[in-house]
C-alpha cells in the first residue's frame, strides 16, 4: 500500500531542523521531523565544551517569542560562557515547546517520486512528501586534510569524533588546526591527564577579546549574532544582501568571517597546558611503530612529531557528494555553488521541494548559516518556500487557504 502524502519532511533535528520544523508547525504544514534532537552537540561534541557564541547568538529560532536562550537560562549575559549540557538541554527544551515530535530514527535514502520526495526511514518505513528539507547540520563534512589521510583510524580521527576524550588521558595527541574547536580539545585533552600538542599553519594563535558588555575593551560598533562591527552585521542580520553578491566574493566572505582564534574564556586555561607547534604545515603523516609521526614543514625546516594519536581539528567543508543520503541521479542534478546546493531566496535548491539549510545553505546566504544565529532567518525562509510549495496539495495545511498574512515575517 502506498502512504499518503504529507506537506513536509524534516530531516536532522539539531538547531537548524528544529527551527524550521517548528515555523511549519506555525504555518500549518503537516510535518515529520526525523532525528535526535541535539544528537549531534551531545554525542559528537567534547564533554566539558562550552560554546563560543554568546547567549543571545545561541538562540534557535522561533515562531513566537518566549522560546530564546535567555528565556531558558535566565540571568546569563554576555561574556558568560554557555556550557554544551546547557545548550542540548535547551534545545531539548525548545523541542518539547516548539517543533513537531521528533522521530528518533534516521532518514537513510531520500529520491524522487512524483512530483514529491520518497525517503526511506531506519525503521523500514517510506515516508513520502511533498517538500523535504535537508537538515543534516555538519556532521557529514567532516573534513581531514589529504596530509593526514594515510594513517589508520586507531591513530587518526577528527575532532566530532569525540563526544568523550577520557581514554586519551596520559597519551600523547597531535591536534591540528588552530579554530576554537582545536584550542578548546586540547585544553580538554590536558586537563584530562593527556599531553596535547597543538600544530598550527598559523605562525601565531589568535584569540578573540574580551566582549565590552562582560567588562572588556573594545571598539562601540555594534555587538550581533557574529561578533562586533558593522561589516560582519550585515552578514549576521542580513543574509538576504549577502546571497546577492556575487559567489567569489561570498565564498570569500563565507571562509574568512570568524576565521580561526580561541575564545577570551579559554586563554587562561590553554596557555600553561597546551604546547604548541605554530607556523607549521603538515606535509605529511606515517604510522612508526604503532604510533603517528607527522612530517612538519616550518620555519626551521621539516621536522617530525611522534604522538599517540591525532585529531584533526580541521573544519567541516560542505559537499553533496558526501550526502549518499540522496539519491545519486537527484545529487548530480542539483545546480551547485562549488560543493554545495544552489538555494533560491527561500533555501530551495534547483529541485524544486527540495531544501537545504544550516552549513549546505553558507555558500547561498553567507556565514551566519555556520552559526546556530542563523537559524531564525533561515527557518523563516524555508517555512515560506515549503508552505508555497505544499499549497493546495495534501499535508498543505494553512498553506492550503492563503498563508500571505503569517508569512509576512519571512521577508526580511
Ligand atoms: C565543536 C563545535 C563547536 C561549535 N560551537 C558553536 C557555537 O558556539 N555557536 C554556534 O552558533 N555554532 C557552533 N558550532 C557550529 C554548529 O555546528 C552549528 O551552528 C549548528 O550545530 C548547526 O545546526 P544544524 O542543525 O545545522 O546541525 P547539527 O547540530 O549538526 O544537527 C544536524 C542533526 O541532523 C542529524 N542527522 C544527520 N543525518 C541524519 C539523517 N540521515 N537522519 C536523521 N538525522 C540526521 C544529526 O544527527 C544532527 O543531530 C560549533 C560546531 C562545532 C563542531
Amino acid at each position: 500500500m502506498t502512504a499518503a502524502e504529507i506537506g513536509a519532511l524534516v530531516v536532522g533535528a539539531g538547531p537548524y531542523g528544529l527551527a524550521t520544523a517548528a515555523h511549519l508547525r506555525g504555518l500549518g504544514v503537516e510535518t515529520r521531523l526525523v532525528g535526535t534532537p541535539m544528537e549531534f552537540w551531545e554525542r559528537r561534541m567534547p564533554r566539558g565544551m562550552c560554546l563560543k557564541s554568546e547567549p543571545f547568538a545561541s538562540s534557535i529560532g522561533a515562531p513566537e517569542p518566549g522560546l530564546a536562550f535567555p528565556d531558558f537560562a535566565p540571568g546569563v549575559g554576555v561574556g558568560d560562557p554557555v556550557p554544551l549540557d546547557a545548550f542540548v538541554a535547551y534545545g531539548r527544551w525548545f523541542a518539547g515547546r516548539a517543533a513537531p515530535v521528533a522521530e528518533e530514527t534516521r532518514v537513510e535514502r531520500i529520491e524522487p517520486a512524483g512530483d514529491g520526495y520518497r525517503a526511506a526511514l531506519a525503521t523500514g518505513e517510506a515516508v513520502r512528501a511533498a517538500a523535504v528539507v535537508v537538515a543534516v547540520g555538519v556532521g557529514p563534512f567532516a573534513h581531514v586534510p589529504a596530509e593526514l589521510a594515510g594513517l589508520a583510524p586507531d591513530l587518526l580521527t577528527h575532532s566530532a569524533d569525540h563526544g568523550d576524550l577520557t581514554g586519551f588521558a596520559g597519551r600523547d595527541v597531535a591536534v591540528v588546526g588552530a579554530g576554537q574547536s582545536a584550542l578548546e580539545t586540547a585544553v580538554l585533552l590536558a586537563e584530562l591527564g593527556a599531553r596535547p600538542t597543538v600544530v598550527a599553519r598559523r605562525p601565531e594563535l589568535d584569540w578573540n577579546r574580551v566582549p565590552v558588555e562582560a567588562g572588556g575593551r573594545g571598539p562601540t560598533a555594534p555587538l550581533h549574532g557574529l561578533g562586533r562591527g558593522w561589516r560582519t552585521w550585515v552578514y549576521s542580520e542580513r543574509p538576504a544582501a549577502t546571497r546577492l553578491l556575487p559567489y567569489r566574493t561570498r565564498r570569500r566572505i563565507v571562509a574568512t568571517t570568524l576565521g580561526p582564534a580561541g575564545s577570551w574564556w579559554l586563554r587562561d586555561r590553554f596557555d600553561e597546558r597546551v604546547r604548541v607547534l605554530a607556523g607549521r604545515r603538515v606535509a605529511g603523516a606515517d604510522e612508526v611503530g604503532g604510533r603517528a609521526v607527522l612530517r612538519l614543514d616550518g620555519p626551521d625546516g621539516t621536522e617530525r612529531l611522534a604522538a599517540d594519536h591525532v585529531i584533526a581539528a580541521t573544519g567541516f567543508v560542505p559537499d553533496l557528494d558526501r550526502l549518499p543520503l540522496l539519491d545519486a541521479d537527484l545529487r548530480a542534478r542539483l545546480a551547485r555553488w562549488d560543493g554545495s546546493p544552489r538555494l533560491d531566496r527561500d533555501f530551495q535548491s534547483s529541485a524544486p521541494g527540495l531544501f537545504f539549510t544550516g552549513l549546505a545553505a553558507a555558500a547561498s546566504f553567507g556565514p551566519v548559516l555556520r552559526f546556530v544565529h542563523g537559524t531564525d532567518f533561515a527557518a523563516r525562509r524555508t517555512a515560506r518556500g515549503v508552505a508555497r510549495r505544499v499549497a493546495g496539495r495534501p499535508g498543505g495545511g494553512a498553506a492550503d487557504t492563503g498563508t500571505a498574512g503569517r508569512l509576512a515575517g519571512a521577508g526580511r
